[in-house]
């Protein structure tokens, strides 16, 4: 962050043309920065600051930026095929027929290219299906920017048990449409599809909700949430949009052992290239089909640059060793992070899965968003920023998880772990 002219001109320029700078509310950052380069588990700004990757692009880098082989699938499917919008394509049949094999849920594949478009496809396809109209959530979790599922995330103290959506302009029936309950609390989803059990479509739900770090679903929860829908004639939406592919080929519900009738993926699928999917049982699936009756479309579904850098990321994680490198340099730096504080007598919980590991800036334990209530926000950001401003990218933001990733060394945590040191011996 040292030396802020390149930056500068480049933030100025992006707010005379973008709104507020950024092409995401999630990009903003309370310092000015441009980003010119990335490579490996580093990126670069515009004046030529170099910053260790924790942030990942919000998780899609697994395999390091810019990764070898992934540049050249992608380049020999650009020499080769570009879009073409009709029909399908080699590459998208081995995709859906690779995804298949290693997704429990995954009988077929429907490929669209954003996470919100396969969230708002898979509570479309399940309104269809059981011919209901809400579905549930829960709070703490993100989905997408979607009216039915845009609310309730990070919410303050006084929204929680009434709805939170993150945007003016939702349309209130969407909204309604949504029933909110807390995470982990089988017997809230219980009594909802007790009392209202002809209206609920599907429930749908981050399976570890890392859009508020990584709280773990309690022994039975999933199985419980299986169970309940399947009573109810209900669906179940596993979102697997940041734990598909990053914690196990085969998601989270390969590790758990429950499976959902929809789930969506996307992030690590591709390292970094715009692609998802709406997997699940075939019997439901086969209603995207034309004539099927649940309108499924987009001119980029599929793009050949894309499936093919999803192909050779998959290659790459089926060769083995990627997750083992990455969970254990993620235990590293969240063993090293717990010892540091508790030497330094600062309350913190690190929380980790796979090679996601956030600082909590509290006492356990954490079952829920609402245990996180309790977190010291302040503190939360003023460490984040601190590493940002020592090199090391950390988004300063409350909540928000670390990713380790296949091109970190055990160096770069070192480094992290002298740097964390420092940061939290002059925390105020
Ligand atoms: N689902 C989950 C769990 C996510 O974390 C996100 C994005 O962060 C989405 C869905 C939406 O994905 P996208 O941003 O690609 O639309």
């Amino acid at each position: 962050m040292g030396n802020t002219e390149g930056n500068l001109q480049w933030v100025e320029r992006a707010r005379r043309h973008i709104p507020g700078g950024v092409n995401s509310n999630n990009r903003a950052l309370p310092w000015p920065m441009a980003i010119v380069r990335a490579e490996g588990a580093y990126f670069y700004d515009a004046d030529g600051n170099r910053y260790l990757d924790y942030h990942a692009a919000f998780g899609p880098i697994i395999l390091g930026h810019n990764h070898p082989a992934v540049n050249a699938a992608v380049r020999e499917a650009m020499e080769r095929v570009d879009l073409v919008g009709t029909a399908v394509t080699d590459l998208e049949v081995l995709l859906a027929e690779k995804i298949s094999e290693h997704v429990p849920s995954a009988e077929m594949v429907a490929l669209c290219n954003s996470g919100s478009e396969a969230t708002y496809l898979a509570i479309r396809l399940a309104r269809a299906v059981t011919g209901r109209p809400s579905i549930v959530k829960f709070q703490g979790t993100y989905h997408g920017w979607h009216d039915a599922v845009a609310m309730n995330v990070i919410s303050p103290p006084e929204r929680i048990g009434r709805k939170d959506p993150l945007s003016q302009g939702m349309l209130q029936e969407e909204i309604d449409h949504t029933f909110v309950l807390p995470f982990n609390n089988l017997e809230a989803v219980g009594e909802l599809m007790d009392s209202r059990s002809d209206e609920i479509a599907a429930v749908i739900v981050e399976v570890i909700p890392h859009n508020i770090g990584c709280v773990m679903p309690k022994e039975g929860f999933l199985e419980g949430l299986r169970t309940i829908t399947h009573a109810n004639g209900s669906l179940l939406i596993f979102d697997e949009v940041v734990t598909g592919f990053r914690h196990d080929l085969g998601g989270y519900q390969r590790i758990c052992g429950v499976t959902p009738d929809l789930s969506t993926f996307a992030k690590a699928m591709a390292n970094g290239y715009p692609i998802a999917a709406l997997v699940g049982k075939a019997e439901y699936m086969e209603r995207l089909a034309p004539g099927g009756g649940v309108f499924f479309a987009g001119t980029f579904n599929g793009t050949p640059s894309s499936v093919a850098a999803a192909l050779a990321t998959i290659r790459e994680l089926e060769v083995g060793g990627v997750h083992e490198h990455c969970f254990q340099l993620a235990e590293m730096a969240a063993n090293g992070l717990q010892e540091i504080a508790s030497e330094l007598g600062i309350v913190m919980t690190v929380a980790r899965f796979g090679s996601v590991f956030v600082p909590y800036f509290m006492e356990g334990p954490i079952e829920s968003y609402e245990d996180l209530l309790r977190n010291d926000t302040e503190r939360d950001i003023w460490f984040r920023r601190s590493m940002c401003e020592h090199g090391v990218f950390m988004l300063p933001t409350a909540l928000k998880r670390n990713h380790v990733g296949a091109a970190h060394t055990e160096a770069d945590i070192a480094m992290t772990l002298e740097i964390a040191r420092q940061v939290l011996s002059s925390m105020p």
